[in-house]
């Protein structure tokens, strides 16, 4: 997929959403095309602006998977230069050093290592339910099995809960090299096959949890619901985790416990967020919306039904229309939600 003319990508880090995806999106796809990039005012729509542990990380890794060369590779630096060299497969562990999210680490790599020269493990630790990041969860029951249906060859594992502040936690990935990615087209979620609730909790009071969970079923009627509690070394932590299954794709809602936030409003945003999408007819909600158009851009070809385009969804579309060839359509739908294509 490396391209004849390697000219540098110029990317500006304040554009649409302003968040650290642009960032990682460019990464991957920079390791994937072998075209280098430059990006200024990195993060630049967030209060604390620049690279944090999380996307230093991202960059750190992303460098030792490609043999990049890189400047501005340091904490707070809203500058970056990045010219990669070829994929490797291998072993590789990055620690992320705080609770920084090691989903949003692996989303940046991995893509890079299903097309390398040999198969991969990747362990990253750090954060493994973070608010405003894909809960480990979300990738193993949500994002995987959409990859592997689109051909990609990989296994993700939690081995470790880690959660804000203490971090800690540990996912790992093993990949199988493939030649190409196949298109996915996900226009229906197909009939209803289960709806579960789960709620985990580590050094806090399991009434917490369950509390959580009553208040989700009296939101979204008789669901299976199960308490699990986690070794006390892996908390102070909770996560409540609502996983919606249809024939075509599941969806996982999650509600991040935190200090302060009583676990009845824990539970009211996961229930409210499940709710809203078992009302609508889209195939998939609002974060796999943005998580899918990447894979789908690989593949060349595809197209999928969405709750609504988020700003992280317009901004990632913009990154990736500037590294390959694609060109996004997005159609709004008379019943609602959004229709995206790409031909
Ligand atoms: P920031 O720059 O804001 O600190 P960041 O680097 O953490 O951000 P964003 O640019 O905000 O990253 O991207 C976060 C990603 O996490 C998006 O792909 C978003 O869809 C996804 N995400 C956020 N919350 C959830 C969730 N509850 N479930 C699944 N995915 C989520």
């Amino acid at each position: 997929m490396k391209h004849e003319q390697q000219h540098c990508i110029e990317l500006d880090g304040s554009q649409g959403e302003g968040g650290g995806q642009i960032l990682r999106t460019a990464l991957t796809l920079s390791m994937i095309t072998g075209q280098p990039f430059r990006i200024e005012g990195i993060r630049a729509g967030r209060s604390k602006q620049g690279l944090l542990r999380q996307h230093l990380t991202a960059v750190q890794a992303a460098v030792a998977i490609s043999g990049a060369q890189v400047e501005g590779a340091s904490l707070g630096s809203q500058n970056l230069h990045f010219t990669p060299g070829p994929v490797r497969g291998g072993e590789y562990r990055f620690a992320i050093g705080t609770a920084g999210s090691c989903t949003l680490v692996l989303q940046t790599v991995l893509p890079a290592l299903w097309f390398a020269d040999a198969p991969s493990s990747v362990t990253v630790s750090g954060g493994t339910h973070n608010r405003a990041a894909p809960p480990a969860d979300f990738l193993i029951y949500s994002w995987q099995p959409l990859l592997a249906r689109m051909g990609a060859k990989q296994t993700l594992a939690l081995q470790k809960h880690g959660f804000y502040p203490a971090g800690g936690g540990e996912v790992v990935a093993q990949v199988e090299p493939i030649a190409q990615l196949q298109p996915l087209d996900l226009l229906a979620r197909g009939a209803h096959r289960s709806t579960r609730a789960e709620a985990r909790v580590a050094a806090v009071p399991v009434g917490v949890a369950k509390r959580e969970l009553e208040r989700v079923a009296a939101q979204l009627g008789a669901i299976d619901t199960q308490v699990r509690e986690l070794p006390a070394r892996e908390g102070p932590g909770n996560i409540l985790l609502i996983t919606v299954a249809h024939e075509g794709v599941t969806e996982v809602f999650s509600g991040f416990g935190e200090k302060g936030i009583s676990a009845e409003a824990v539970a009211d945003a996961a229930a409210t967020e499940a709710r809203h999408y078992l009302e609508s007819g889209a195939a998939v909600g609002e974060h796999l919306a943005d998580q899918l158009l990447l894979p789908l851009a690989l593949a060349g070809r595809g197209s999928f039904t969405a709750m609504l385009a988020s700003s992280h969804f317009s901004t990632n579309i913009g990154v990736i229309e500037k590294f390959l060839p694609v060109e996004f359509s997005t159609t709004a739908l008379p019943e609602g939600g959004i229709k995206v294509e790409l031909s």
